[in-house]
């Protein structure tokens, strides 16, 4: 992460939903912050659209396979698949290859690190988790960012895979809570190329 101090990262699974992630990129631009989101092959590919308003805002773009599927249980060759047509959407869609690659369910093994990395990609999980697609409500989604929120943090929330309204509007109530207790919200740099 760059710059010092309160700094965390805000990301987003799962999509792009077109019934969500406006929303989500609405609220974010109001306060002038970038995320970053984890997009499934599959959505994206459905969602082109909204893969560009990522790029000309600002955000970043990271690789979530194809299918959304358990790596665990799959060989080689189909988790080089679910990486590699991602990866191919979001360049054509975004503009850049993405750098980032997250599991889905947090499930790496050696094979999804290994690919990854052939495939340029560093991986970025998180250290608290809404758990936003249980649909807890707003309140208490709002309430596990605040209570979370320290230096370094990465949040997970989702803005597709099911009905995330409130994830939408957990993140208006929290997003002015964070910078009004002077965090910095940014996205991942690489250290090296
Ligand atoms: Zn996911």
């Amino acid at each position: 992460m760059s710059g010092r101090g309160r700094t965390m990262l805000l990301t987003f699974d799962d999509g792009p939903d077109p019934r969500y992630t406006p929303d989500i990129l609405d609220t974010l631009a109001k306060y002038d912050v970038r995320a970053t989101f984890f997009v499934c092959g599959e959505m994206a590919d459905h969602n082109r659209d909204l893969l560009s308003r990522m790029a000309d805002e600002g955000h970043v773009v990271g690789n979530h396979t194809w299918s959304h599927p358990l790596l665990t249980r799959l060989g080689r060759r189909r988790i080089r698949s679910e990486m590699e047509r991602t990866s191919e959407v979001v360049e054509q869609a975004y503009g850049e290859l993405p750098r980032w690659f997250r599991a889905p369910y947090g499930a790496w093994n050696r094979a999804a690190f290994q690919l990854g990395a052939e495939l340029g990609m560093e991986p970025l999980a998180w250290t608290v988790d809404t758990l936003d697609w249980t649909t807890p409500g707003t309140g208490t989604i709002v309430d596990r960012v605040a209570d979370g929120a320290a230096p370094g943090v990465v949040v997970l929330s989702h803005d597709a895979g099911g009905d995330r309204s409130q994830s939408v509007r957990a993140l208006r109530s929290y997003l002015p809570e964070l910078l009004d207790s002077g965090y910095h919200l940014t996205v991942p740099r690489r250290r090296y190329v």
